[in-house]
């Protein structure tokens, strides 16, 4: 695997160059040059913004194909809790559950109940007071990386605590393995994400070497699914292990909730965790214990792979919620003990304005990056296809952007080489003289 990997990929034929999507990304990742847009790899998050604002479709979350539970002996289903909030009318989740085995998953586990053991065990870590505080939740992958390429002061605040997904994942490969006798690669694990970040994680895992999910499929893709069977199974199976808590996971303020602290805060939506990281960076919210952080509005239940609107899945999702008892806190901290959730690998920052790795050349070029944005109109336009002067500057050091990709530059140029045509015109010999005809 290279060092990247991206689910957000653009259809360069649905592309017609129309900037929208250039403004809205977090971390200025796109440009539009020759009409297409181009997402720049070092700088994506995967946070599907640009997938949500482009008028034409041309962005998209890459997953993988659902036949791919074919390659594996014992095929397992790990649904998060989203899921539930996607139909109209089912309100019983073994109903669901019970679904995913009858399209073609031999056995389901509900990322809820892991969401549950990874609660415990960040009130284990807040209470440890071993932890900068804010502590900030590593639930969201688009997050995690936000902060890893635009906050390195907040990377240490960071709970090394892998995502619920991966805690599932670890959890039924052991316990399938032990009770029915596979040998772990026999097992295939294929989580339903709401969201790209997820694929890319599965991929590219943030705080461990290599992941346990074998492939991440879309939520619209299982829902398509879903629908036509669910009203004609008979037998519904009793499957589903997670409370209340764990189902909360799906919306915005769930996490947080759950970790009955008044002190905490929950932010949804890219820009507006932007905001709050923002003023974390600059020690405005040092009252704060914890800050659950996620990138799609209303948190998963807004992912771009979701089918139903964001609100009515959050109140539908509640509403589930409440008719649940929670699980034993007994039941859970056995659990936490027989399985580790702690990172291997700490996340480090991965600066993406790194202009050269020569240090010396490194500031000659932000040195002519400043005198080249100075000359800039400072409009912020998005007209030269980048998404602001000063990136439109950085471009032109690194080269892969000219001073006259700027309207206003190029009309500057033009005006120049009309006043230079117009003297070198008057010194011409008379009879070619334009006005003396
Ligand atoms: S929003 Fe971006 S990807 Fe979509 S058509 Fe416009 S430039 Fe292309
Ligand atoms: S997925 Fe997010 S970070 Fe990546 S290009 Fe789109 S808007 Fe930018």
């Amino acid at each position: 695997m290279s060092q990247y990997f991206h689910s957000v990929t653009l259809n360069k034929e649905k592309c017609k160059g129309c900037t929208n999507c250039i403004k809205r990304c977090p971390t200025e990742a796109i440009r539009v040059r020759n009409g297409k847009a181009k997402i720049i790899k070092e700088r994506c998050i995967d946070c599907g913004e640009c997938i949500r604002v482009c008028p034409y479709h041309a962005k998209k979350a890459v997953t993988d194909p659902f036949e791919n539970i074919y390659n594996y002996k014992y095929k397992v289903a790990l649904p998060a809790p989203t899921l539930y909030g996607q139909f109209k009318n089912v309100w019983d989740i073994n109903l669901i559950l019970t679904g995913l085995k009858h399209i073609g998953f031999d056995d389901v586990f509900e990322v809820a109940r892991a969401a549950e053991i990874v609660t415990l065990a960040t009130k284990r870590i807040i209470n440890s007071k071993k932890l900068q505080k804010p502590i900030i939740s590593s639930a969201c992958p688009a997050v995690v990386r936000l902060i890893t390429v635009r906050f390195p002061n907040l990377v240490k605040n960071v709970i090394p605590i892998q995502s619920p997904m991966e805690v599932a994942a670890r959890m039924v490969k052991r316990n399938i393995s032990k009770k029915m006798g596979y040998k772990t690669e026999d097992i295939g694990v294929f989580f339903i994400t709401p969201c790209a970040a997820k694929v890319t994680s599965s991929q590219i895992p943030i705080g461990l070497d290599t992941s346990l999910v074998d492939g991440v499929i879309s939520m619209k893709e299982v829902y398509l699914k879903l629908v036509p069977i669910l009203d004609k199974i008979d037998h519904v199976e009793n499957l589903s292990c997670a409370g209340m808590i764990g189902i909360s996971w799906a919306n915005s303020g769930g996490e947080s909730t759950a970790l009955e602290n008044e002190q905490n805060i929950a932010v949804d939506g890219i820009h507006n965790v932007i905001k709050v990281l923002e003023e974390l960076e600059d020690e405005k919210l040092s009252d704060i214990n914890f800050v659950e952080a996620l990138a799609c509005t209303g948190g998963c239940v807004g992912g771009p792979l979701t089918v139903e609107n964001n609100f009515v899945a959050k109140n539908k999702i509640t509403r589930m919620a409440k008719l649940i008892s929670n699980t034993a806190v007994n039941d859970i901290s056995n659990t936490l003990e027989t399985v580790d959730v702690s990172w291997t690998n700490p996340i480090t920052y991965k600066p993406i304005l790194n202009l050269d790795n020569d240090m010396i050349k490194a500031m000659k070029k932000m040195e002519s990056l400043e005198k080249i944005y100075n000359d800039l109109p400072g409009l912020d336009c998005g007209s030269c296809g980048a998404p602001s002067c000063r990136a439109l500057a950085e471009d032109i050091v690194r080269g892969f952007a000219n001073e006259t990709d700027c309207i206003f530059k190029l009309r500057e140029k033009v005006r120049g080489l009309a006043r230079e045509m117009m003297e070198l015109e008057g010194e011409m010999p008379p009879p070619f003289r334009k006005n003396e005809e």
